[in-house]
């Protein structure tokens, strides 16, 4: 692969321009992806966050919930926040009866887990592989991870406003997702650690 690779943001709907902005001052080739053909076209996957509700239904619209299962199943490097972790988990809790996922990261994901009172919230969470720096975290309508199968490493927790160390990081393999919004905050070090996980893809 190049030195440059070309990452998607999967543009059905929810925070796109700032990932891509984000992306871009890494120096990664970043486009909007709407239809298969652009997802064959792209190198790695970042999954936004919005409302998976809509997303589900959008990728279902697109013709691109196949097409993205099927790419994820093969192996392609996808990061998702917030909503975007609620498409990567196998498995959802407080779904819609017709919510769909891509699904790729053995996981339970609870949707607005963090209670009717906590629309957002910020916090410092220590991520492995970032560096010693706590993360200044934006979470808005979170999700988060009630469980993890064998082969997913948990890369951060949070103690949030009323609850004890969930889980909000995790990674598997090429996959990574986050409960909270690292495109809001000007600090660019888990979309740098996707760049490296896409790079080393190959
Ligand atoms: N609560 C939203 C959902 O279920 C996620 C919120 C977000 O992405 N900021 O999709």
């Amino acid at each position: 692969m190049s030195a440059a690779p070309t990452i998607g943001v999967l543009a059905l709907q929810g925070d796109v321009a700032e990932h891509i902005a984000v992306l871009r001052s890494l120096g990664v080739h970043a486009v909007k992806v709407l239809s298969p053909e652009r997802l064959d076209a792209v190198d790695g996957l970042i999954l936004p966050g919005g409302e998976s509700t809509t997303m589900s239904k959008l990728a279902l619209r697109y013709g691109l919930m196949e097409p993205l299962r099927e790419r994820v199943e093969a192996g392609m490097p996808a990061y998702g926040t917030c909503a975007g972790m609620i498409m990567l988990a196998d498995e959802i809790l407080g779904g819609t009866h017709d919510q769909r996922t891509v699904g790729g990261i053995d996981m339970t994901v609870r949707r607005n887990a963090f209670g009717r009172q906590t629309e957002s919230f910020e916090a410092r969470v220590h991520v492995d592989g970032i560096g010693e720096d706590p993360f200044d975290a934006i979470f808005i309508r979170a999700p988060w991870v009630e469980r993890v199968g064998p082969e997913v490493t948990i890369l951060g927790r949070v103690t949030g406003p009323d609850e004890a160390g969930r889980i909000v990081a995790v990674q598997k393999g090429g996959l990574m997702a986050t409960s909270f919004h690292p495109e809001l905050t000007g600090d660019a070090r888990i979309h740098r650690l996707f760049v490296d996980i896409v790079k080393g893809h190959a």
